[in-house]
């Protein structure tokens, strides 16, 4: 597994993590970082909801920031109501919903479309990226615990089409880690039941209580598809530990921001 490049935009004050894998492909994407933004105090600064209670106003503004620090087409984007489950919808033309109303309920969005850029939002669950062998289709996933074990990640790169997953590239963005995911028995056994002796194995660490790895599972899974280890690439970052970078609902609770995760086809990318 290859790891994380970090870019600054060119223009304005955002910074993105990004992956060499997935732009060798053509696909435009980030992970954002919580500073650049206008939000304040449990939300500062760079939140992308206002379902927590950010002032409407202010996520709008980091929308907009976005938009123009990464180039990218106003308001197209396509997003889903996230639901913790492995449902896939493919984005519609002109999509534009920014703060998930009138969303479809899924947990992944895929497109081959240019100009529409998909999104999914996170604070510790594992955001993930998925392209095609010629990036002509990217798609994201949202894969908490229970999106895990429905196998989310795998359902979105089978969405993209193109045939062999071999040639196709997977990036896990950065999520709460094994070394603050706690999780109760039910969770280890929900595993074990769906996936097996040998992946939780792999998995889950061994501790009262168990903690578990997010990106590994997902990994696993996606090399169990058919992915090659080389072409998935990991943000080595605990979103729990790292305060300084990401808000995080393990470590704040409630009332804290979304870090967003997006991407889109360019150039690489065939148009329908
Ligand atoms: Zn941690």
């Amino acid at each position: 597994m290859t790891d994380m490049v970090v870019h600054e935009y060119r223009r304005g004050r955002l910074s993105r993590l990004a992956l060499d894998l997935l732009e060798k492909r053509g696909v435009s994407h980030g992970f954002t970082l919580r500073y650049g933004g206008v939000s304040r105090g449990a939300f500062a600064s760079l939140n992308f909801t206002s379902r927590q209670g950010d002032d409407p106003e202010r996520v709008r503004e980091n929308w907009r920031r976005l938009e123009e620090a990464a180039a990218l087409p106003s308001r197209r984007w396509a997003l889903v109501s996230q639901i913790h489950g492995a449902v896939v919808v493919r984005a519609a033309a002109g999509a534009a919903c920014h703060h998930r109303l009138d969303c479809p309920p899924a947990d992944a969005i895929v497109t081959s479309r240019r100009g529409v850029t998909l999104g999914i939002l996170t604070a510790d669950c594992l955001p993930v990226i998925v392209a095609s062998a010629d990036g002509a289709a990217a798609g994201v996933a949202h894969a908490g615990w229970k999106g895990t074990l429905e196998g989310v990640a795998v359902r979105a790169l089978e969405s993209l089409g193109g045939g062999d997953p071999a040639g196709a590239a997977a990036g896990l963005g950065p999520a709460i880690g094994a070394c603050c995911y706690q999780v109760g028995d039910e969770v280890y056994e929900a595993f074990r039941e769906k996936w097996g002796a040998g992946f939780v194995r792999k998995v889950f660490k061994r501790s009262e209580p168990w903690r578990l790895d997010l990106q590994k599972a997902n990994a696993v899974q996606l090399i169990e598809a058919g992915l090659k280890t080389g072409n998935i690439g990991v943000v080595p970052l605990c979103t729990c530990c790292r305060k300084d970078l990401f808000f995080s609902h393990r470590r704040d609770g409630e009332r804290t921001g979304r870090m967003l995760a997006y991407a889109c086809v360019s150039s690489a990318g065939a148009a329908d």
